[in-house]
């Protein structure tokens, strides 16, 4: 893989972005796509896929700690809100949510995108806004396009629904892209608004 990629707030820094089942069902795939394009990232990976369970579970579990964190983080936005968490075990909870999510993952197809740009993976994180959709700011992706929250999420025993998977940090992006995208899959090309976002006129200097 190229180690370009690697480097924070290069020009070739790459995330995944998966259009969830809710999102691809409302119809929100242009929104979406419309978002990360307009702030000048490039597509350079794209495809329409129906994922299986195996793909799922290996997606969530890249980090062996994300059961355990991501159970710790779902009781404590019930103790922050005041509220009896449903599970107070965090592997127990986290792995209740890895279930959820498998089965809605897994619930018809979803656009997985590979976008590519300086500070892509900070970049799509901010544009894609926090996980829970009450919490998520406004002008985000999640604020502006769902009413979900972890309570209404599992007291139903659903993973909370938030329109778009995006990759949490470079490590998770580099191994996200590799599990959803052969090589053959990725299109190098430049961008003509590559040479406004990136020239540094170096060429006009001394002139
Ligand atoms: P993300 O990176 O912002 O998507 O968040 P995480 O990596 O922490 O979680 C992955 C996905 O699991 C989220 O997008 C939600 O769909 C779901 N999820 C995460 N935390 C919870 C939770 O506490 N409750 C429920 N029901 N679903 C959750
Ligand atoms: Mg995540």
């Amino acid at each position: 893989m190229n180690t370009l990629i690697k480097e924070t707030g290069h020009r070739n820094e790459r995330t995944l972005v998966i259009v969830k089942p809710d999102g691809v069902q409302r119809g929100l795939t242009g929104e979406v796509i419309k978002r990360f394009e307009r702030v000048g990232l490039k597509i350079v990976g794209l495809k329409l896929i129906v994922p299986t369970k195996e793909m799922v579970g290996k997606h969530y579990t890249t980090d062996p700690e994300w059961i355990r964190k991501t159970g710790e983080k779902n009781i404590k936005s019930f103790v922050d809100k005041g509220v009896q968490p449903p599970i107070n075990d965090p592997v127990t909870a986290g792995q209740s949510i890895l279930n959820t999510l498998v089965a809605y993952m897994t619930s018809g197809p979803v656009i997985a995108m590979i976008l590519q740009g300086a500070n892509a993976v900070k970049i799509v994180r901010k544009l894609t806004g926090g996980t829970e959709p009450i919490l998520s700011d406004v002008g985000t992706i999640r604020g502006d396009f769902v009413i979900d929250s972890y309570e209404m999420a599992d007291a139903q025993g659903r993973a909370v629904r938030n329109v778009i998977h995006a990759s949490g940090n470079i490590d998770e992006a580099q191994s996200e892209i590799s599990q959803w995208f052969n090589s053959n899959e990725i299109v190098e090309y430049n961008a003509i608004h590559e040479q406004i976002l990136y020239r540094d006129f170096s060429d006009l200097l001394g002139k």
